[in-house]
């Protein structure tokens, strides 16, 4: 790393010790060459690049909070969703990259979400998808009925008659 106070393109790491939970990691460096003084900080980037091409750091709260209005109402408790605002941000960090589209936010949150209540991702899928009409709904839906799901596993087994047999 260059030294901030001679420009010379070494310096030697003299600590070092994480902070924050052990998220982000403090270093002291010193310049071999005019012996000045510095620290750095080390964190795992994750930034949403926005619509608008400005960056910010992911916020598990901001995923919560639009989870949060699609399962108003719904048998959803708190837990959960602080459940699923962690896997969204696993699935994202699992990308490996440090800066991801805001789009792939609202995909990496929509299969969770799925999981967890048809109707809040139904409400949420609406909503980020910019359904504008009742097939774009009656596809999605579609799709739902479609796809195995321990939820529909089970109410579907009550309706079906081959169930019974
Ligand atoms: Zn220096």
């Amino acid at each position: 790393m260059i030294c901030p106070f001679c420009r010379h393109d070494d310096s030697r790491v003299v600590d070092s010790r994480p902070v924050e939970d052990g998220t982000q990691i403090r270093r002291r460096r010193e310049c071999p060459e005019c012996g000045q003084r510095f620290s750095t900080q080390e964190v795992a980037l994750l930034n949403i690049i926005k619509r608008s091409g400005a960056t910010e750091p992911f916020s598990r709260e901001k995923v919560l909070v639009g989870v949060r209005k699609a399962c108003q109402g719904r048998p959803v408790n708190e837990d959960d969703l602080v459940l699923l605002a962690q896997r969204v941000e696993e699935t994202l960090r699992s990308t490996g990259q440090a800066e991801i589209e805001a789009q792939e936010v609202g995909m990496a949150i929509l299969a969770p979400l799925r999981e967890l209540d048809e109707v809040a991702y139904l409400r949420y899928a609406s909503v980020y998808r910019n359904f504008a009409s009742l097939e774009d709904f009656e596809g999605e839906i579609a799709l739902l009925r479609a796809l195995p799901s321990s939820n529909k596993v089970a109410s579907s087994s009550k309706k079906s008659p081959e169930n019974k047999a």
